[in-house]
């Protein structure tokens, strides 16, 4: 058999070599794993972590998924909509703090009304979050849930022409069986395993930058299944990865089924984040919120472990807990000044920096788009909260290849 560091050399895994590592419970085992994927990111995408402030905007929805703390029949949920003006403001404030992006995230509708709100929520921030630092605007990660094609490709024009727009959709688990049993059926919008693929591709068609990812620890899944998982997202050459632990959520419908124990469930999620930027490499892995449920650096540890995104909450804080997908949800109390300033701690304690004004597109879906990519190291952008825009910017036109440009001169930066 392969040692473990040979194994962690390869550019290549077979099955059996992921599920190997996705194994791994030996700490030293696992300090090895991690360290090989740490090493990887900040090689292949940079020191930077990239933050996307979440705004959770309504608990609304129209699914039942039997994980979920928010669905449906979890009637002792008092359910909120924020405004229009409530959501923008959330999201210019993000871009007056230095966020280049924000993510909007909601129980799942499909209505002529929310699918107009949605788009005139991303026209006013696109408007609304230009400054001199941000001069194209935030970008915007919408997580809706499946909707028809058209309704994508609406929002994807609500933004104008810049590559600015991401979608979130997690297939949950590739296991058909699982998935079946996570989602009942029977009603008009039930998530279905055919429907959710569709909507991953119509997503690209639509023009969107697509994320995807799914839950680690679920009843009944094994490390195969984990397995398949990192082989669908490699078959459907994603942009970006959000993953995290399954939860259990008193608002949902698994009470009896359990969940993994805190510990082991932990160093699987780590594992399967690091295997994921080991198999995938370019792509853009967020630190799920859902870590810090099992640890209170969970998201640190993701880090840690070749995340490279961090999605602080900057929900309004009064609605906050009406938004707990599972229980345990961290944050809960503290407003958005608060979790900006001790995650940025938290991030330089671990040697690295934000990207602030920066969009942080994935160096995946840049090269897929023939875009120049960039790495930049923490040392390049010493002060770069002060500074002019830092955009992704372009320094290689028309390269494809993957580039670790070193940018010292900062006038080169802003003015390409
Ligand atoms: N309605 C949208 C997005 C909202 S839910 C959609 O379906 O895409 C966002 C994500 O939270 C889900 O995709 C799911 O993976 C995760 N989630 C929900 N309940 C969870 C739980 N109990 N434990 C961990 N993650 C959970």
């Amino acid at each position: 058999m392969k040692t473990l560091d040979d194994l962690l050399r390869q550019e290549r895994f077979s099955d059996a070599d992921i599920i190997r590592l996705l194994g791994l419970t030996d700490p030293e085992d696992c300090e090895r794993l991690r360290r090989a994927a740490y090493d990887l990111t900040t090689r292949l995408v940079g020191d930077l972590v990239h933050y996307r402030g979440i705004i959770e905007f309504s608990n609304r929805c129209t699914l039942n998924c039997r994980y979920c703390g928010i669905r449906r029949d979890n009637r002792a949920l008092e359910r909120y909509d924020l405004s229009l003006e409530q959501l923008v403001e959330g999201a210019v404030w993000a871009a007056e703090n230095n966020y280049g992006s924000v993510c909007l995230q909601a129980g799942e509708r499909r209505d002529e009304s929310f699918v107009a709100f949605v788009e005139d929520c991303i026209r006013e921030i696109r408007a609304r979050t230009r400054s001199e630092r941000l001069p194209e605007g935030a970008s915007i990660t919408l997580s809706l849930g499946e909707q028809p094609l058209e309704t994508y490709a609406r929002w994807r024009a609500a933004a104008g022409e810049a590559d600015c727009m991401r979608y979130l959709l997690r297939m949950e688990t590739t296991n058909p069986e699982i998935f079946a049993r996570l989602h009942p059926d029977g009603f008009a919008h039930e998530k279905a395993y055919a429907s959710r693929i569709q909507a991953l591709r119509d997503l690209r068609t639509a023009g969107f930058q697509v994320g995807t990812g799914g839950m680690i620890g679920l009843p009944g899944q094994t490390l195969a299944d984990l397995c398949a998982d990192i082989r669908f997202y490699q078959r459907m050459d994603v942009d970006m990865l959000g993953m995290g632990p399954y939860i259990l959520s008193r608002g949902g419908d698994m009470l009896d089924e359990g969940m993994l124990e805190q510990g082991p469930l932990l160093q699987l999620a780590l594992n399967m984040l690091a295997v994921c930027r080991l198999v995938l490499r370019d792509v853009n892995i967020a630190a799920a919120t859902a870590l810090q449920a099992l640890a209170e650096d969970g998201r640190e540890q993701g880090i840690a472990h070749g995340c490279n995104i961090i999605m602080p909450n900057i929900t309004p804080r009064p609605v906050r807990k009406r938004y707990q997908l599972y229980d345990n949800k961290p944050c809960i109390d503290e407003e958005p000044t608060d979790c900006r300033a001790c995650l940025e701690g938290r991030i330089h304690r671990m040697g690295r920096r934000v990207g602030w004004n920066q969009w942080g597109c994935s160096s995946h879906f840049r090269r897929r788009m023939n875009l120049p990519v960039v790495v930049l190291s923490a040392i390049d952008i010493a002060d770069e909260r002060s500074g002019s825009s830092l955009m992704d910017i372009p320094v290689q036109h028309g390269s494809t290849r993957m580039e670790s440009v070193s940018i010292r001169n900062r006038a080169s930066l802003t003015k390409s």
